[in-house]
């Protein structure tokens, strides 16, 4: 068998369509398998239904990644070994690293937070990092080791996870807030995670899945079982590739599954219990900050208050916009689609696909609160002079974030189009 097809090509004739006419490959957002034509260097295809980038053919897409992860990871390095910030109040001095926020948090008994921040800026960042850099490094190998599959299958799954951006908007806003305090020295971990976030993104822009995943399957590092070829035609939510097999993914090994299992149900699950979670999030304390011996709990609308109070009002917008306004726009955009789904409707199908984009990418930025609450419990803790204790409100904030990300990948857009009776099946 020929591991290059249109669909998982069973001959080498098969093989050959493909280099001609393309390969085969389903929408993620519509669920309409299309053939995309070979692509020059640097195009974009879209699927030619509701528009969503079906791939981004990149320019040396192994080379390029593989250098931004390396430096990636040395920037890694320098970000978690050298001093984050230094506070001065009142003559008294507290210096910190990135890894003094986690463990200040654990200690003050909220450690569901120290996970949140731990996995967001830590394990996440660094895994993805490393397993991009592992599985460039691994395909040039002359005999490139065989779990290299498995390992990029991680990669996309741990992307949501990794809150570099988001991470260093948090030490903005924590400054901002600190400096009307304090004096605050920044020091050499937050330029290294500034320089971080861009080779991250840098990395993210050059890498063009589709062209690591080819490259694997021509090295013969593929799953390669086909149990049950034969069912209809179908797209691996993972890699993409569309095959007929039906157990398991012949390229990179994953539960072959026409539709995210569960997916309405599950949805609204997350959905209710993120809901459950979000009045006490806004209305219990999430920090209390003690100044010169007094202080009083602030809840995340509070926050705000303080910063526009401070006439600092385009952080004030933007705090309101992450903490308040998103958690909003994905309960009840989540569940307007869903209600859609559930009535079969067959309107505005492009927008409602637009809308789910829009929910799913934004999501992550509801954690700029978590992390200022983190850095400033870290940086801020002296006494009665000056402390800084994390509420129990941010750990409700947390759940109501984590929650509606997970409710909104648990969400297939794609149903909505078999609701509307667009995918025949
Ligand atoms: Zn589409
Ligand atoms: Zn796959």
């Amino acid at each position: 068998m020929h591991p290059f097809g249109g669909i998982w090509a069973a001959t080498p004739r098969e093989a050959e369509a493909v280099a001609v006419h393309g390969r085969l490959r389903e929408c993620p957002d519509c669920g309409l398998i299309q053939r995309l034509p070979p692509l020059p260097r640097g195009a974009v295809a879209h699927c030619s239904r509701c528009n969503a980038v079906l791939r981004r053919r990149r320019t040396d897409p192994v080379g390029r990644s593989l250098a931004l992860a390396v430096t990636g990871l040395l920037l890694f390095v320098l970000a978690f070994s050298l001093p984050f910030m230094d506070v001065q109040v009142g003559g008294r001095d507290r210096a910190t690293t990135l890894l003094t926020g986690p463990f200040e948090l654990e200690q003050q008994g909220v450690w569901e937070l120290s996970i949140a921040v731990l996995v967001t800026t830590l394990v996440a960042p660094l895994a993805r990092l490393s397993a991009l850099a592992y599985v460039l490094l691994g395909m040039q190998l002359r005999r490139p080791p065989r779990h290299l599959y498995t390992v990029f299958r991680w990669v996309e799954w741990i992307s949501p996870w990794a809150m570099i951006e988001v991470f260093l908007l948090g030490v903005f806003v924590a400054y901002t807030r600190l400096v009307a305090i304090a004096h605050v020295e920044v020091g050499g971990a937050v330029f290294a995670l500034g320089a971080l976030m861009m080779a991250m993104a840098a990395a993210d822009s050059v890498l063009d899945h589709e062209a690591i995943w080819e490259g694997l399957e021509r090295r013969g590092v593929v799953a390669g079982r086909v149990p049950g070829h034969g069912g209809p035609l179908c797209g691996c939510d993972s890699c993409g590739l569309v095959s007929r097999a039906t157990l398991a993914c012949p390229r990179c090994g994953a539960h072959i599954r026409p539709r995210k299992p569960d997916s309405l149900t599950r949805t609204w699950a997350l959905l209710a219990a993120g809901a459950a979670l979000y009045l006490p999030a806004n209305i219990l304390p999430v920090m209390t900050v003690v100044y010169l011996g007094r202080g009083a709990p602030s809840t995340i609308l509070g926050g705000v208050q303080e910063l526009l109070g401070a006439g600092m009002w385009p952080l004030a917008a933007l705090v309101f916009f992450a903490s308040i306004t998103v958690p909003v726009l994905k309960l009840v955009g989540l569940t307007t689609l869903l209600i859609s789904t559930r009535r079969g409707a067959r309107t505005r199908l492009r927008e409602r696909t637009l809308i789910y984009r829009i929910i799913d990418s934004v999501g992550r930025w509801s954690m700029i609160d978590v992390f200022m609450i983190s850095i400033l419990t870290a940086l801020v803790r002296m006494g009665a002079l000056a402390s800084v204790f994390p509420g129990v409100g941010a750990v409700a904030f947390c759940g109501v974030v984590i929650l509606t990300m997970v409710a909104s990948q648990s969400f297939d857009p794609r149903l909505m189009w078999d609701a509307a009776g667009q995918n025949r099946r």
